[in-house]
């Protein structure tokens, strides 16, 4: 399973569906691509392989923002609903993970009992908690945040808010997840094999950080809304 994201200039279908192919290697079941532009997000998945996403993606579309998932099933069966990215009941937010979240019946309980849900997936609370979040505080970073806190288990995600083309959300617990750095874009990968060919600098993200990834800027926040500073590294070439 893995994860790719571009925000940037250029348009982000090929950095998108070439680096899922590179993370092709650490398995998966099923794959999709959210598109953020002037016409809001465009959305597609499929169950089985990157050459099929490939065919089924609208390659008419132009947009410089994006987030792509390979899914390995843990919650639900490998299918086209349960693909990811996943979105919250209005549209505005849409979500990939990787990982476990292990407390979310008791988050579905708790704050979810009213909405309906799309998908089987442990996944699709996060989306929606955000959702239900951001309804009572009214600023995406801070409800990103208390999301990320209410969750217990592993997870790398990276969150489009469609009202924000922008800002593209990162965080990451257990789960591997690293932001590299361009000039005019940046990328998020589960693995920088993906995106080496756009570019060999990288951040790390510790546990229970979240990230702003912006265009030409990258934000590092604990979960109290601290900044962090962070140097990036060079990923060696050894493939
Ligand atoms: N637990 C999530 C699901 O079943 C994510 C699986 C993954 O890591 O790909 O959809």
């Amino acid at each position: 399973c893995g994860i790719v994201g571009y925000i940037g200039q250029n348009d982000t279908k090929e950095i998108l569906l070439d680096g899922l192919q590179k993370l092709e290697y650490r398995g998966y079941d099923s794959a999709g691509i959210a598109m953020l532009n002037e016409n809001g997000v465009n959305l597609f998945k499929v169950k089985g392989r990157i050459a099929t996403l490939r065919e089924r993606v609208d390659h008419s579309i132009h947009a410089t923002m994006g987030i792509g998932h390979t899914r390995w099933a843990t919650h639900g069966v490998p299918s086209e609903e349960n693909a990811h990215p996943h979105q919250s009941a209005s549209g505005r937010f849409t979500l990939v993970h990787n990982g476990v979240i292990e407390n979310y019946q008791a988050i579905k309980d708790a704050y979810l009992s009213d909405v309906d849900f799309a998908s089987e997936t442990d996944t699709e609370i996060v989306v929606q908690l955000i959702e239900k979040l951001f309804a009572e505080l009214g600023d995406t970073p801070a409800a990103f945040r208390k999301a990320m806190g209410l969750l217990k288990g592993s997870y790398a995600i990276g969150m489009i808010d469609n009202k924000d083309k922008e800002t593209f959300y990162v965080a990451k617990n257990k789960s591997p997840l690293l932001v590299g750095l361009g000039d005019g874009f940046n990328v998020v990968a589960s693995d920088a094999m993906a995106t080496l060919k756009v570019t060999d600098q990288y951040l790390e993200i510790h546990d229970q950080e979240i990230v702003l990834v912006h265009r030409d800027q990258v934000e590092i926040q604990d979960l109290s809304g601290t900044v962090l500073e962070r140097e990036p590294y060079t990923a060696q070439i050894d493939a």
